[in-house]
């Protein structure tokens, strides 16, 4: 018997809006525990929710990006079940009229369309932090209301990657519309994971559900876990029951949480305090009109227009803000395959070096083309460039600038100052001459690096051996 994997996802993703989806307070999540919870965050008596229009307007635009289709009236209703982090006891989601239905996401790369369900606005719950230490826990309300979607997928990712790769490509698309920061260190990307097996005759078993994961890698290694787990008990003739587990990454294994007897009944009815969400067609209008180009469309643009790799285009198109980059750098004449591998390898090591984002990159497009037009009309070389840029990186200031101030870095290969440099660096090691001489040839590289050294990176490594060898022989 071999059995398939049926996984489906629920993401919850948070809006960027300023305020929370139903108060005033800031939707911020850097504050001091309950320094931005109001009465109706904490669902005091009397106080009534009124809707954020702008964190609508951020699902509405998601909805979109997603093929999904908005629908003209939603509702929100009360999810009811009790936990410290809720002081209300439910919670404002929205039930059986979602504000989208239907859509769908390919997975880039894999040719895979994965179908979605649903997208609903829902509001978040506090945090709960556990002290044993001081046998205390300790629960802080300022997340409490923070506007979410949530997205839900058909049942039809059938591996733990490609429910990554799902994953991966959802975030990089909400991030690159501009509807979230989608930082999931911080819980603003999080997903619960439902995962059954089907038999051969496509008979599928119970399904499981995982609980909150706030990583990739934490989706594929619960996954990993729970398919092997249910397939050993279906594998000897047990049956899956139908449970909610979750996950601990130090064990790498999923536990139960809770099985279907006490699975809670949120005896869902519709919010009295809200109207229906009748949206505006100008507000669908608008957020149409919002959506920019997409990744794929722009990758199979830029390939085509400048001749890029599949490798090249997947990294510019990593996020927005690196094909803005790329293409601003472009337009002001840099080379285009030249620029694509230089943001990937030079400008990506800088930044992980800094812990930074492109956009906090301190070399500006104009700044980055002139360097490489100065490296693609030799005039300087590739190890000076490479010194160039993480100086530029580090002051801010153009190539030019930096290369009047610091002429060394211009490429010293006209045939005198070689020529200097090579009897100097043969003069002061003999040894590794008479090494050479001898037939030891793998001593060429040790005089290469020790007259590249006294040319201060700035002449042509091949310039540089061919005239080493040139000169060892004539003199022998
Ligand atoms: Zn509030
Ligand atoms: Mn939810």
């Amino acid at each position: 018997m071999t059995w398939k994997p049926v996984i489906g996802l629920e993401v919850h993703v948070r809006l960027k809006a300023q305020s929370k989806l139903f108060c005033a307070c800031a939707n911020d999540y850097g504050r001091p525990p309950n320094t931005a919870a109001c009465p109706v965050c904490l669902g005091l008596p009397g106080a009534l929710p009124t809707a954020n229009a702008q964190a609508i307007a951020l699902a509405v635009r998601a909805a979109l990006a997603l093929n999904a289709d908005v629908q003209p009236t939603s509702r929100f209703a009360r999810k009811n079940y009790f936990y410290p982090d809720l002081p209300k006891g439910y919670q404002i989601t929205q039930y059986d009229q979602p504000l989208a239905l239907g859509g769908w996401l390919d997975i880039p790369g894999a040719a895979r369309r994965i179908p979605l369900t649903r997208l609903h606005i829902e509001e978040d719950a506090g945090k709960t932090a556990h002290a044993p230490a001081r046998s205390v826990s300790l629960v802080d309300y300022n997340r409490c209301g923070a506007p979410l979607a949530e997205i839900v997928t058909e049942p039809e990712l059938t591996s733990p990657a490609e429910a990554a790769a799902f994953l991966k490509a959802l975030r990089r698309l909400l991030v690159w519309i501009d509807v979230t920061d989608g930082d999931m260190e911080e819980g603003a990307l999080r997903c619960d994971v439902n995962v059954s097996l089907r038999d051969d005759a496509g008979r599928a078993g119970e399904r499981v559900e995982i609980k909150n994961l706030n990583s990739f890698r934490f989706v594929e290694q619960s996954l990993e876990y729970e398919i092997a787990r249910q397939q050993t008990i279906l594998e000897h003739g047990g049956a899956i029951e139908r449970e909610t587990r979750h996950f601990d990454p130090l064990r790498r294994a999923t536990l139960p949480m809770r099985g279907k007897e006490d699975s809670p009944d949120y005896r869902y009815f519709p919010e009295p305090d809200l109207p229906p969400l009748a949206l505006p067609s100008a507000l669908v209008a608008e957020q149409a009109r919002l959506l920019p180009e997409f990744p794929d469309a722009r990758a199979a643009r830029l390939a085509q227009a400048h001749g890029l790799t599949a490798a090249q285009t997947a990294f510019l198109m990593s996020d927005r803000a690196t094909a803005d980059y790329f293409e601003a750098a472009v337009t002001h004449g840099a080379p285009p395959v030249l620029a694509a591998n230089w943001l990937a390898g030079e400008a990506a090591a800088e930044l992980n070096r800094r812990h930074a984002t492109i956009v906090q990159l301190s070399v500006a497009p104009l700044s980055f083309a002139e360097l490489l037009r100065l490296l693609n009309l030799g005039r300087i070389t590739t190890p000076a460039a490479k010194a160039l840029f993480a100086e530029m990186a580090a002051t801010g200031k153009p190539p030019e600038s930096l290369l009047a101030e610091n002429p060394a870095y211009l490429r010293r290969d006209d045939a005198e100052t070689l020529e200097k440099i090579i009897d100097d660096v043969i003069a002061r090691h003999p040894a590794l001459v008479e090494k050479y001489r001898s037939g030891k040839t793998a001593v060429l590289d040790a005089l290469v690096g020790l007259a590249m050294k006294a040319a201060g990176g700035a002449a042509d490594p091949k310039q540089l051996r061919d005239r080493l060898i040139a000169k060892l022989a004539g003199d022998s």
